[in-house]
C-alpha cells in the first residue's frame, strides 16, 4: 500500500482507506464496506474527507510499533 496516497473507497458519505482497491471488503478501520460507490486516492479527495479511524490506522502502521505512543501511557 502506498501510505502517502493510498486507495480510498466511498462508503455512504465517508471515504475509507483500503489496501487493494476494488477487491477490498474492509476499510483500514475494520469497517465492512458493503456499499461501495466509488474509489479514488487519498490526495485526490483530501484527508479531511477520509474516515479519521482509517487515517489513524495507517499512521500506526507507519510507526511500526503499535505500543509506542498510545499504549505506553497505560
Ligand atoms: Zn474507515
Amino acid at each position: 500500500m502506498d501510505k502517502n496516497n493510498p486507495v480510498v473507497m466511498l462508503c455512504g458519505k465517508v471515504w475509507h482507506i483500503v489496501e487493494s482497491g476494488r477487491e477490498s471488503e474492509m476499510g483500514a478501520c475494520g469497517r465492512a464496506l458493503r456499499e461501495r460507490r466509488a474509489h479514488s486516492r487519498l490526495l485526490t479527495i483530501g484527508r479531511e474527507n477520509v474516515c479519521p479511524v482509517c487515517l489513524k490506522a495507517i499512521a500506526r502502521d507507519e510507526a511500526g510499533d503499535p505500543a509506542t505512543d498510545e499504549l505506553s501511557n497505560r
